[in-house]
């Protein structure tokens, strides 16, 4: 579908919502836009079974990455989650838990001492960790949040949330803690809009990294002054990694939203040109080889070492979630994940 010129593309930030379905759509959709490899990412804080999936997939599509989430419904603190996950074959860990819907429902700052010992684990031990922290200004102004966002309650204008200033400094105080932590930001951090104080951060934490998963957001900002988005990727090109947001779409209409959002990747990254993606103007940046090759592939390479899984131990675990599954459909899901793995 699209001419990467030869160059691996890894995309780090992908999900999954169905059950073995949805696995098979992952691959085929992995296959249908040349992607080299992809991360899965659980969003087990939000209190449905994503680890058990996501280490699934993993075992079903090897060679791929899964980042495991924090449960809040175990027993266990988040550090012997964290071991137990880690030695099962995970790559690193998500956190949803800085978007302001699942951060007001659990309820923890993100720099709150109980993670210490969490993050302190995957600091000495190079783990990634890949963070969703805040989410675009407009979703706290009701007169410019786009209507999918009101519809997804993605609204924060009620006072029960936690304003954007105040997730980005949660996160700021997790990174003074813990200065070797391997940090992502998802979504550039929705700093699009201010690059300045992007790049300052970048400069002041020699770990921390961006990735460039839309929000389409990012790309209107870049497209307002390409020389001054070109001249931030080059310089920090260490730091910056690539991500779609992919998942198990099958309806038409999701599969050509998804269509033009990878295409919209492509061309800022590969094109210096205008472009248009639904009635967005938008414009590419065209970077040189170098500079591709380590947002595509290399960045996230060197800091996920690639672990590997075992099927008996995958097995093992999918049945401890089956025990703990609650939801009918979540039954049926891993049910026949589980199915497809004694196949194997
Ligand atoms: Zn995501």
């Amino acid at each position: 579908m699209f001419n990467f010129k030869g160059i691996r593309v890894i995309d780090c930030h992908i999900h999954i919502m169905g059950g073995a379905d949805g696995i098979g759509i992952l691959k085929k959709q992995k296959e249908r836009y040349g992607y080299d490899k992809v991360n899965i990412l659980s969003l087990e804080a939000t209190g449905s079974l994503q680890n058990a999936k996501c280490l699934a997939f993993k075992l079903l599509s090897p060679g791929d990455y899964a980042f495991a989430g924090l449960s809040y419904k175990s027993d266990d603190d988040f550090l012997s989650q964290a071991k137990a996950l880690y030695d099962l074959g995970f790559d690193g860990f998500k956190m949803i838990e800085g978007k302001p819907g699942p951060r007001k429902k659990i309820g923890i700052p993100l720099n709150a001492p109980v993670y210490d010992p969490f993050y302190s684990y995957c600091e000495e031990n190079g783990i990634p960790v890949l963070l969703h922290a805040a989410d675009p200004a407009v979703f706290w102004d009701e007169s410019k949040a786009p209507s999918f966002a009101k519809e997804s309650g993605w609204l924060y204008t009620d006072g029960t949330f936690l304003s954007k200033e105040e997730i980005t400094q949660e996160v700021i105080g997790v990174l003074e803690k813990h200065k070797q932590l391997k940090l992502i930001l998802a979504h550039f951090f929705f700093m699009s809009d201010d690059l300045k104080r992007a790049g300052d951060l970048l400069e002041e934490y020699p770990n921390l990294y961006y990735d460039i998963t839309p929000g389409t957001e990012m790309y209107v900002d870049f497209a307002q002054d390409t020389a001054i988005a070109r001249a931030f990727f080059e310089k920090y090109q260490d730091r910056i990694i690539f991500g779609t947001d992919n998942y198990d779409v099958d309806p038409q209409e999701e599969k050509e939203i998804k269509d033009v959002i990878n295409s919209l990747m492509y061309s800022f990254l590969f094109d210096d040109k205008p472009f248009k993606a639904w009635d967005l103007e938008l414009h590419g940046i065209g970077l040189s080889r170098e500079f591709l090759e380590k947002i595509l592939h290399k960045n996230f390479e060197r800091i996920t070492p690639l672990q590997g899984v075992d099927k008996a131990k995958v097995i093992d675990f999918i049945e401890n979630a089956l025990d703990h599954a609650n939801k009918e459909e979540e039954l049926k899901e891993l049910s026949e994940i589980m199915a497809l793995i004694t196949e194997l």
